[in-house]
This record gives C-alpha cells, structure tokens and sequence, in this order.
C-alpha cells in the first residue's frame, strides 16, 4: 500500500518506525528523514531484518520547505508523518500542499519564540487542504489523539449528551534518576511551566501553573497526586462534543520532580529567552536539555505503569451517566517489544495507527481536521490490535 514518509528520528518517531515495520502489509516503503542522518541509519540498520517493509533514510532540515519539497518529490510518499518538533508543523504542511501529500502529526504548531500552543494556525490550512483533496490528521497521539478518539467513541456510542469531561494522564513510571523528562525537555517544560486552563461554560479560565492539585486513585496504578495543566485538545474538544460544560486535563507529578522544576525555574533555566554566555547567545532550556538525560535512554531504565484515560459525565435515554475509558501500558513491555519507554510508545503506536487510517480510506476527508471529527470504531479496534488495548469503567471513582 502507501508509501510514508516519516520525519523525525527521536523517540517517538523510533516507535512509529517499528510499529509500521510490524504492519508491512500496509507499510510496505517508509522513509525515515531527519536533522541527524546516523539516527536514521541507525534505525534502519536495527529493523531491516526483522521486517518485509523497505526502509530507506535522508537528511533534511523540516524548517526549509524548499528542502522538504525536494525530498517529497524525490521519494513520493502518499502520506507524512510528522514527529519531528511542534515548531516544524507549518513547514511540512506547507510541503505536503505542495506536493499532494496527505498530513499527520502529534503535537500542534508551537512558534519557536512563544510558549503558547493554539491550533489557529494550523486550522488557517483548511480551506488549502480542502481544495487539494489532501486529509490533515493533527494532534494524533495519545494525548491529543487518543483522548480525541476516546471522547468520539464515547460520544458515538455511550452518551446523548456529554457534560463533563476529565482527561487523566498518570505516570508511575521510575527510571532512577533524580529528574528526567520522558519525552523531548523543551516541549515538556514549557508545557508544565505555562498557566494552567479549562474550559468551563463557554469559556476557558486560567490558573496559576501546577496551582490546581488533585488526588486520584488509578486504576491498575494507586493514589497518585495530580496537576491541572492547559493541554491542546482542549481547544478542540471545546468545539467538537456538542453540550460540553466542563473540560479539565490533569497530570501526575511526584513531589521530587516538581521541586527539581522549581528550583530551575527559581534560577532561570527554563527561561526560552536567549541570554549572553561567553559571547555566545544561548537559551537556557536548550542548555538544560542538553544536560538532562536523553529521553530516548531512559527506556531501559523505567519501570512501572502508566494509565491515561477520560472519564465523561453526561446523559443517555434520560439518565445521568459516567463512563471511564483508559489504557494502562507497562514501561518494561513496550521497552522488551520495540527498546522505548511507555511514553514513546503510547504517542508512537497512535501515529501509526493514524496513517494506516489515512492510507485505508477509513479516515480519507479533505480537510484538516483533529481526531474527534473522524469515525472512532475502526481506530478503537486498531488500539486494541496494535498494542494499546483500552478498559472501561461504568462507575468510575470522579475527581472533585
Ligand atoms: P525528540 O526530541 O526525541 O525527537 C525529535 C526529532 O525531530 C529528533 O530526531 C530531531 O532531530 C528531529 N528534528 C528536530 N528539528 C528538526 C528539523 N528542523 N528538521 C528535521 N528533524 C528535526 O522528540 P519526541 O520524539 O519525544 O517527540 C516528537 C513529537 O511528539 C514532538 O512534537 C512532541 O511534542 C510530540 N509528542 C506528542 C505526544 C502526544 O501524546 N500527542 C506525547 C509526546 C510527544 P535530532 O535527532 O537531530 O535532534
């Protein structure tokens, strides 16, 4: 079947490669094309053996369209899987118009020099893909993305009318380092650092960061503390469940962790304003990623659960009703199964899935659209397949 381009060659984008490798019958040709070729190589090499889809490598810098255009063209993939950096989203939308190429990403278009996430500017190509006859799946991870999903199903199948909406991402996971973030630091500390928000009536209300906590007793996990935090389905969800009140994302943090975020941000180094260092302009979150661990090593290291769901309210045939959909992934396993942490894996495993969704007509609409707005069944089925199978709770425990 289609032939995929992947771009990035980080975490998640290692996840995305063994998995569409595990799917040759519809991944027959991937390329894989990043900043650091060797990544690539280096990818290819592990797989080539081990799988029926031919795997070819590049270099390319996804901020050049020029660049990326040339690529494309050259290798003429029907679909991209962007897993590079937020702050490459436009580039190689801009590419795939170009080219006649459909579109997929996991996180949306973040400016280099802003902390701020809004899907504005990728909503702006709607009409472009629309006229190209080309599909834009954004935000195709777990969370956005499998949430999207979740919410669509629950949606479709439980409720007449949602009300209330709690997304709960907890991680139990322990790689023995004092403090580690599990995917890319700068993506992960200007997320956590940023005001909290949710949306209520109409509106989104704003808190002070990690102001709001919660204590919530996970299945499968425990009691684990945990954060409200701005997350960017929200903007989406906000739009696409009819009737919904209440939308609010919380996320586990232990106490270690938030005093290590404290102390950095006390002493400025989660600052993305470019500071003078030895007569060289340097940004201290890029220097404090370079420090930390490589998200990417901490896969052998980390061990435990994670549990990432939704829990909706609402109505159905008159009567109020609840409903709790989540997955809980093993760190280990999905180490043995493809050599990454659960926090790779549970973002990569949707990107395939997403593409496969393209590339099979289930999810082929011109357009750019967020996950919500597409059929869920044959995803759900895919998650269950694919190794993110999902659990249901009738009478779940609520968060206040
Ligand atoms: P990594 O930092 O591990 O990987 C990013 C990759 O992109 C690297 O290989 C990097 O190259 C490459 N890259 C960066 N800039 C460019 C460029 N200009 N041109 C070409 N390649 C480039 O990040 P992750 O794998 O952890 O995250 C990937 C994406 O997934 C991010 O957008 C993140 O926000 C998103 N994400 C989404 C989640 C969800 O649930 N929806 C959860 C977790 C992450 P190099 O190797 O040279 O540095």
């Amino acid at each position: 079947m289609g032939k995929t381009l992947i771009i990035g060659a980080g975490g998640v984008a290692s996840v995305v490669v063994h998995k569409c490798c595990q799917n040759s019958e519809i991944f027959e040709d991937i390329m894989i094309a990043s900043r650091t070729k060797s990544k690539c190589d280096a990818l290819k090499a592990k797989l080539e053996n081990q799988t029926k889809t031919k795997i070819s490598t590049a270099q390319v810098d996804a901020d050049n369209v020029r660049g990326l255009v040339a690529l494309i063209k050259d290798y003429k993939p029907e679909i991209v899987i962007n897993v590079a950096l937020p702050y490459q989203d436009l580039s190689i939308m801009d590419a795939c118009l170009e080219c006649g190429v459909h579109y997929l990403d996991t996180a949306n278009y973040e400016p280099l020099d802003t902390a701020k996430f809004e899907y504005k500017w990728q909503w702006a190509y709607r009409e472009k893909f629309e006229k190209a006859g080309l599909t834009a799946v954004l935000g195709c991870g777990f969370d956005p993305g499998v949430t999207g999903v979740f919410s669509a199903y629950a949606q479709k199948h439980h409720f007449d009318e949602i009300y209330e909406l709690d997304i709960l991402d907890a991680n139990a996971g322990d790689h023995g380092y004092a403090f580690a973030t599990n995917f890319n630091p700068e993506i992960n500390i200007r997320e956590i650092t940023s005001n909290g928000r949710y949306f209520e009536n109409g509106e989104f209300i704003e808190t002070p960061p990690l102001s709001v906590k919660r204590v919530y007793n996970f299945p499968e996990i425990g009691e684990k503390d945990m954060y409200l935090l701005y997350h960017e389905e929200l903007e989406s969800l906000a739009l696409n469940i009819k009737g919904i009140k209440r939308i609010r994302f919380f996320m586990t943090f232990s106490e270690r962790y938030l005093t290590h975020l404290r102390v950095l941000e006390n002493v400025g180094m989660t600052s993305i304003e470019p500071i003078d260092f030895e007569g060289k302009k340097i940004v201290p979150l890029q220097f404090l990623k370079a420090v930390l661990p490589d998200p990417a090593s901490l896969g052998p290291r980390t061990k435990g659960k994670t549990n990432i769901g939704c829990i909706f309210q609402g109505l159905k045939g008159g009567k109020a009703k609840k409903y709790y959909l989540y997955n809980v992934c093993v760190h280990e396993e999905c180490y043995a199964e493809v050599g990454s942490q659960a926090i790779s894996y549970t973002t990569g495993v949707p990107a395939m899935i997403g593409a496969m969704m393209v590339l099979t007509g289930e999810w082929l609409k011109p357009g750019v659209y967020n996950v919500e707005e597409f059929n869920p069944d044959p995803f759900m089925e895919a998650l269950n397949k694919w190794g993110l199978p999902w659990q249901e709770n009738f009478a779940p425990d609520l968060v206040e």
